[in-house]
């Protein structure tokens, strides 16, 4: 491995990591946690440590409740609509100013390329920021006409939720922060988000630009800490009125139990296995690029991940072929390196999870293209890996593995796709789904009859914040982003007036 081309640090990233553990955000300071007790966020590039951070348990989440009740009942609720979403606005402004400072933080502490965080990740942020901001003026009830002639006036109102705790993961801390911020704000909730432990910094970055742009005090807390004791403090406080979670399945369930104390409302975005499928009348000039990007974006560590790729068999050599050949030229390296193109896996125990898949795949049969085997380094590092003579039933066909890993599964029928569709819907998942066709009619039937909550057709990983995203199955419910998302949010109000 070739170290080049390191960015130099920002010195704003210099800056925010001097000076101590990192501190919790709550009630509109920075303050530390209430037994002192502190973890260590590690640079997955080299498993040293890039600093320490303050640990939220039970008590800092029941703090962060007070301040948030304070926020929601006092001086939120008194901000208008429209300087709710000046406020949203001026944060992705302030984001915008703070672009590189948060690509590199991200970069550093999940793994993940620089160059993707600049390009992708705090871009598609700020967006989802200005989206909401948009929103944040148009949410209204409605009459309802039906009750003239009753001498009654109905009308009803969109109220938020109140205070609302959110869980994310560390795939993409500043974009999940986005997603679930943006519409709670623009709707008026105050909320306690807490961070995954492998990735708490760049989300106590942005609570500084949250400080900045003038949010009340309280009105968003963000904690540092563990997902059996902050996260489930949380999922069971009973002052918290609803819980949103993106990450695992086996997480997902644990929380639908947990909230079920104060019913809390639940919205989950979890795991996927998600079919890509290849037709042989595809574009190969976008299928390729778009099937190695659909896996091995983000060192496949995506819940969208299109990690089952079905190709059909007349183009399989010839496709596997060719990914193989630009997925062996990939270059491996530390995601401050400008010229990386995968970077290692966000940690220990994520590297030897997905080390235990490509063993297990060897194991029962299958045979890798390229990769297969993970570097040894301090870093945690995996190649992109390509798996043949896989069958549907064998685990890493299976399984989410939450790497840089696809199975290639040859299909065969053609005119009637009915098998393919069968053998794609054949999972508890359903995340997300790609379809490679230059047949209109084909792409279309196919998008209808697959079983997820996105269908790509010749493309993969496009996201918008104006599109609905969520999961069908075991993919979770509820629908982030878009005009979706408000309802997550906000509660419908019925009003009876009696005009006698
Ligand atoms: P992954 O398997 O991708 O690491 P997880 O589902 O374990 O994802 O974690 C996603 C988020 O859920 C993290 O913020 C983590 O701390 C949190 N979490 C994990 N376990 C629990 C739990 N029992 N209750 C609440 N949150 C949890």
């Amino acid at each position: 491995m070739v170290e080049a081309q390191l960015v130099g640090l920002d010195p704003r990233v210099e800056a925010f990591l001097q000076g101590g553990p990192k501190k919790l955000f709550i009630g509109g300071d920075f303050v530390e946690s209430v037994s002192g007790k502190t973890f260590d966020s590690v640079n997955p590039a080299n498993a040293e440590v890039i600093t320490a951070v303050y640990e939220a348990d039970k008590e800092d989440v029941d703090r962060a409740v007070e301040a948030a009740e304070r926020a929601f009942y006092g001086d939120w609720a008194k901000v208008t609509p429209s300087e709710r979403g000046r406020l949203l606005w001026k944060l992705a402004d302030l984001m915008d100013d703070h672009l590189e400072a948060l690509a590199q933080l991200e970069s550093l502490d999940n793994g993940k390329p620089v160059a993707h965080a600049r390009a992708v990740d705090i871009p598609l942020a700020i967006d989802h920021f200005r989206y909401y901001a948009g929103w944040a003026t148009k949410i209204s009830g409605e009459l309802i006409d039906s009750s003239a002639g009753r001498s009654m006036l109905t009308y009803t109102r969109r109220e938020p939720v109140g205070v609302v705790g959110q869980i994310i993961p560390w795939n993409f801390p500043i974009l999940m922060s986005a997603w679930k911020l943006g519409a709670a704000l623009a709707t008026g909730n105050a909320v306690i988000l807490k961070t995954a432990e492998q990735t708490p910094l760049s989300a106590l970055y942005l609570a500084g630009l949250i400080q900045q742009a003038g949010f009340p005090d309280g009105v968003v807390n963000i904690i540092s800490g563990f997902g059996p004791t902050a996260g489930a403090a949380i999922v069971t406080h009973p002052r918290i009125r609803k819980v949103a979670f993106t990450g695992s399945t086996e997480v997902g369930k644990l929380i639908m139990q947990q909230a079920s104390g104060n019913l809390k409302r639940v919205s989950l975005e979890l795991g996927g296995k998600s079919p890509n499928i290849i037709f042989p009348d595809a574009d190969f000039s976008k299928a390729i690029p778009g099937a190695l990007m659909g896996i091995f974006f983000n060192q496949g560590q995506v819940c969208t991940a299109g990690s089952r790729l079905f190709v059909h068999k007349k183009v399989y050599d010839n496709v596997v072929a060719d990914m193989t050949s630009h997925a062996a030229k990939m270059k491996l390296g530390p995601g401050l390196d400008e010229s990386t193109d995968i970077g290692p896996l966000v940690s220990a125990e994520q590297f030897s999870r997905v080390s235990g898949y490509l063993h297990k795949g060897v194991e029962e049969g299958a045979t890798p293209t390229t990769g297969g085997r993970p570097l040894e380094h301090p870093g945690y590092f995996v190649p992109p890996t390509i798996f043949t003579d896989v069958s549907d039933q064998m685990t890493i066909a299976r399984e989410e593995i939450f790497g840089p890993v696809v199975v290639a599964l040859p299909f065969d029928d053609e005119a009637q796709i009915a098998d393919v569709i069968r053998r794609a819907n054949n999972t508890e998942y359903g995340l997300a789904a790609g379809v490679w066709t230059t047949d209109v009619r084909k792409a279309h039937k196919v998008a209808h009859a697959l079983e997820a909550g996105t269908v790509w057709v010749n493309c993969y990983n496009a996201l918008d914040a104006s599109v609905p995203f969520g999961g069908y199955k075991q993919s979770g419910f509820g629908r982030e982003m878009g005009s979706a998302a408000l309802e997550l949010y906000t509660q419908v109000k019925a009003v009876w007036v009696n005009l006698d």
